[in-house]
C-alpha cells in the first residue's frame, strides 16, 4: 500500500491510501481518511467558532487521523497574531483528544517550535512538505516531532543528503497539492535510501500505526 500522508487529491486506486487534507467548510465525503483544520492562510475571522466547532465534531471520527494542515505562514496576508492564536486552540483540541498534527510552515519553524514547548505539548507535530536543512530536523525531531516528504525531494539535491541519513521511523511521505504521483515519490524515496518499494511501504505503514494508531491492511 502507498500511504499518502498529506494530500489535497484523491487518487480513487486501491493500492493508495490518502490521508485527505480537509477544510472545515469544504468537507469531501469521499475521503476515506482525513485530516481537518483551518490553514493559516484562509483564516476567516467570521467564522472561525464555525469551523472549531466543525472540527471538535469530526475529531471523533474513526477517519479522522490528525488535525491539519495548521500552522504558521509569514508570507501570507493573515495577520501573524491572529495566525498564533487560531494555532494555539487547534493545537490544544489535538492535544486533548491526543491526536497528531500536520503542520503548516512557512519561515516559521521556530516560532512553531518554541509554541510547542510553551504549551508542554506531547503529541506528534508532521512538519509537512519539509524543505530545510539539517539543523532544523534535527530540531523537529529533537522534540519528538516528523518531517513529511514531497515533490521537493525529486530536486533538491541537499534535501536528499538528509533525508538518506534518517531514520526509517522518523518521516512520512507525501505529494500534497502536486499533480506528482504519490507512487513516484515512493519510488524516489526508495532510490535515494537504497531500499525497496516494498521495505519503504512496510516502514511507512509502521509509522502510520505508531503514530496514527491506523493499521494498515495490504
Ligand atoms: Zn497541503
Amino acid at each position: 500500500m502507498f500511504l499518502n500522508t498529506h494530500t489535497h487529491h484523491l487518487a480513487h486506486q486501491s493500492d493508495i491510501l490518502d490521508l485527505y487534507n480537509q477544510f472545515p467548510k469544504e468537507m469531501n465525503f469521499d475521503a476515506k481518511l482525513f485530516s481537518i483544520g483551518i490553514h493559516p492562510a484562509y483564516i476567516n475571522i467570521l467564522s472561525i467558532e464555525e469551523e472549531i466547532e466543525i472540527i471538535n465534531q469530526n475529531i471523533h471520527n474513526k477517519s479522522c487521523l490528525a488535525i491539519g494542515e495548521i500552522g504558521l505562514d509569514k508570507l501570507c496576508e493573515t495577520d501573524f497574531n491572529l495566525q498564533i492564536d487560531v494555532f494555539e486552540k487547534q493545537i490544544k483540541i489535538a492535544e486533548e483528544n491526543k491526536i497528531p498534527v500536520i503542520i503548516h510552515s512557512v519561515r516559521a519553524y521556530q516560532e512553531i517550535l518554541h509554541i510547542r514547548k510553551k504549551l508542554n505539548l506531547t503529541i506528534p507535530f508532521i512538519f509537512h512538505g519539509f524543505n530545510k536543512n539539517e539543523q532544523i530536523l534535527n530540531q523537529i525531531i529533537a522534540q519528538n516531532c516528523f518531517a513529511s516528504f514531497g515533490k521537493n525531494l525529486l530536486y533538491n539535491k541537499n534535501l536528499q543528503i538528509i533525508f538518506a541519513k534518517l531514520s526509517a521511523n522518523q518521516f512520512f511521505l507525501e505529494n500534497d497539492a502536486s499533480e506528482i504521483p504519490i507512487k513516484e515519490i515512493y519510488q524516489f524515496a526508495a532510490e535515494i535510501r537504497n531500499i525497496t518499494i516494498e521495505e519503504l511501504q512496510l516502514q511507512q505503514a509502521r509509522n502510520w500505526k505508531t503514530i496514527f494508531g491506523y493499521e494498515v491492511h495490504k
